[in-house]
């Protein structure tokens, strides 16, 4: 593991990873510092973020404790590997869906971008993501619905890598 490049904090002025316009210190900073969102968009939002940022503690505190990743060996590693074979390159956010039995359990819409560090082609992905409320008051990433047909779309011509496929972790689709 010689070359994993971990935690590369933006400046709070610099402009937010997560493409939301907004300078990183008024956007996805606090919660990388520890504050909760009341919001499950905006945990998607500094997931995406922290993946970005080589932050894989974040990605981890963020999982819900029934994500099939939770814990297990080398989930940081995996992590922190997916991070810096990508550059992460924009993200839209859809209206957020509150379930309609169970409120403490919100849909999030989004399509993330991502092209390969070393020079691959870009890929997006489309995903409805589960949020759920804990006892504590912290919206945690459960998975991607099952129910919602992602997708994956080259965006450029060039071959990407196929890990994109496979390989992407939690987070924007922890599997
Ligand atoms: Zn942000």
């Amino acid at each position: 593991m010689a070359k994993i490049k971990t935690n590369k904090t933006p400046a709070a002025s610099a402009p937010c990873p997560c493409f939301s316009g907004n300078p990183y210190g008024d956007c996805c900073k606090p919660f990388h510092d520890g504050e909760k969102s009341p919001q499950p968009v905006q945990v998607m939002r500094a997931r995406y973020a922290a993946y970005a940022c080589n932050m894989p503690q974040f990605i981890m505190k963020t999982t819900h404790p029934d994500h099939e990743d939770f814990a297990k060996s080398g989930w940081r590693d995996s992590i922190l590997v997916f991070c810096n074979n990508y550059k992460f390159t924009g993200l839209e956010v859809g209206q957020p869906e509150v379930d309609q039995d169970t409120p403490d359990k919100v849909y999030v819409y989004f399509t993330a971008m991502m092209a390969g560090a070393k020079g691959g082609g870009a890929v997006s992905f489309d995903e409805r993501s589960v949020f759920l409320l804990t006892d504590d008051g912290e919206w945690l990433y459960r998975a991607p619905d099952a129910n919602y047909k992602e997708s994956v779309n080259v965006i450029s011509k060039r071959k990407y890598n196929a890990a994109a496929k496979t390989d992407r972790p939690s987070g924007f689709s922890a599997r």
